[in-house]
């Protein structure tokens, strides 16, 4: 007698599929884009088949993308001059607000979320600006914060997303966007950002690892979860649509916890160290690519992320399409 044998639902792959409890769809993905006002294309030496993009390419690698189904990006950009205030963030022929126009008009079903931030284009590499003293100036940075969100919306951006961990970030894009006329744009907040380890090869990538210290005194200590709730309900109250977990796989427990917490859309940023571990690992055959890559994406689906942000997004379409399994 064997009443129960769940190995019987696991003899086939019909089957197999037949019982799979979460999938990944193609239209699960976001994927990140560095543009620069270089012109030529720019490998990221800790970012395998990464780039920097230059304008004049990118149209073409979006529409490679959108062939493969992934309809959603995230764009970061890379200024040509860094100052104390950043003041690239909020100029109407910044790198991001002329990328957005350009591809605002040649793809009008794009989802376009655009990072808001100060780190990469400000000298001393603070999430936000100094006063004289060398003190974060938080009524500035917001103030600063509302005109970049502006901007990056006017120039056709769907979402902004900051990423600065300021207190009141949300309520004050939402205020700025709304008094602008922008009602219909939204807010793709990181609400849940962990100083963690696995940023690094992505300041390389952004030229923005900070000139001094560290970012524990803003983005959250990786041993709380509680904090993580607050921070979401913060702001989801303060009018936040979707709301961010970064990184993805140490923290499974915070999305689902979030997912349970609050009510809107999760995602979850698969960050470029748990990326650049993947391909390392690969590229020396101590795993396989492709099917690391595709039981990441899928635990952190199953912990409750309906969004997705990945460096993989094209890959993973591919294989999806496939029927990777
Ligand atoms: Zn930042």
């Amino acid at each position: 007698m064997s009443l129960q044998k769940p190995t019987r639902l696991r003899r086939t792959a019909s089957l197999r599929n037949l019982v799979r409890e979460t999938q990944l769809s193609v239209s699960d993905l976001i994927r990140p884009i560095f543009v620069t006002h270089s012109n030529k294309r720019l490998a990221i030496e800790s970012m395998p088949d990464q780039f920097h993009f230059p304008l004049g390419e990118i149209e073409k690698t979006i529409e490679e993308s959108m062939k493969l189904g992934v309809n959603g990006i995230i764009l970061f950009g890379i200024p040509e001059n860094k100052n104390e205030t950043g003041t690239d963030t909020i100029n109407e022929n910044g790198i991001v607000q002329q990328t957005v126009r350009m591809i605002r008009k040649s793809f009008p079903e794009l989802i376009i979320i655009t990072d808001a931030c100060f780190c990469q284009y400000t000298i001393h590499g603070y999430c936000g600006i100094l006063d004289e003293n060398g003190d974060f100036d938080r009524k500035s940075s917001l103030k600063q914060l509302q005109k970049q969100a502006v901007s990056h919306v006017k120039a056709g951006a769907d979402f902004v997303a900051p990423s600065c961990m300021i207190d009141g970030m949300v309520k004050y894009i939402r205020e700025a966007l709304d008094n602008n006329g922008y009602e219909d744009k939204g807010i793709f907040s990181y609400a849940v950002k962990y100083a963690s380890a696995f940023y690094g090869p992505f300041r390389d990538a952004a030229n923005s690892t900070p000139q001094q210290g560290d970012r524990k005194s803003y983005q959250m200590d990786p041993g709380n979860i509680r904090e993580a709730l607050k921070e979401a309900q913060i702001d989801e109250y303060e009018g936040a649509d979707i709301i961010m977990v970064k990184p993805a796989l140490p923290y499974l427990d915070v999305i689902r916890e979030v997912k349970n917490q609050v009510s809107c859309p999760i995602a979850a940023y698969q960050v470029s160290g748990e990326y650049s571990m993947i391909k390392a690992a690969a590229q020396n055959h101590w795993i396989d690519e492709n099917e690391s890559v595709m039981e990441s994406l899928l635990g952190i689906k199953r912990a409750g992320a309906d969004i997705i942000i990945t460096y993989f997004a094209d890959s993973v379409a591919s294989l999806i399409n496939n029927k990777f399994s």
